[in-house]
């Protein structure tokens, strides 16, 4: 497994490639902003981006996400829950924070709690930790976990927007402590790759 990231759009989104390492074939968790600047990445790397996975519906997720899609044939992953917030600028924020549009139309793939993602021999696993949104998710994989901003480095993401839900997110955080245990987390803002304990 290889991972290279960037920090992009306008609250500074980490956006990750996760490939494999024999065939390239990659997937692209939270495609925030600038389609050209993760295509370029990809290239550099010889990646081919294969599949977009969503940590959660907000805009600051999905700037390039259209873009992205049509570029490149990705399937789009994103749970349930959060797929009304594709489809309105009002749910994801994009219309309170900075006055413009930004949302998908493009077909997705629903994903579920313990449902399992594979490019190559790359298997990530979805688990639901609703609380930042109704939908927010962690992908597992290896010894990595994609928190989104469900947690992040010495802290957790806010509750105060659409679907957010306080006491749902502490649930969810406890059973995070519990699986992320020793693992790396890469979070949706701020410093990567901290090990958890
Ligand atoms: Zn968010």
């Amino acid at each position: 497994m290889k991972i290279k990231s960037l920090i992009l759009g306008p609250v500074k989104t980490n956006v990750f490639l996760v490939a494999d390492k024999k065939t390239g074939g990659a997937v692209v968790i939270d495609p925030a902003d600038r389609a050209d600047r993760i295509l370029a990445l990809a290239k550099e790397n010889g990646f081919t981006i294969r599949k977009i996975l969503l940590t959660h519906g907000h805009f600051d997720h999905i700037g390039a996400l259209n873009e992205l899609a049509e570029k490149t044939g990705a399937e789009i992953y994103v749970a349930s829950e959060d797929v009304e917030l594709l489809r309105d600028a009002r749910k994801n924020s994009s219309m309170l924070f900075f006055g413009i549009d930004v949302h998908s139309d493009l077909p997705v793939t629903e994903i579920h709690d313990g449902d399992t993602i594979t490019q190559d021999s790359l298997t990530f696993t979805v688990r639901a930790t609703p609380g930042h949104t109704k939908g927010s998710v962690c992908y597992f994989i290896e010894n990595a976990v994609f928190t989104g901003d469900t947690l992040f480095q010495g802290g957790y993401g806010r509750t105060d927007l659409y679907g957010g839900d306080r006491d749902e997110l502490r649930v969810s955080l406890m059973a995070l402590a519990a699986l992320a245990q020793g693992k790396k987390i890469y979070p949706g803002h701020g410093p990567t790759a901290s090990t958890f304990r």
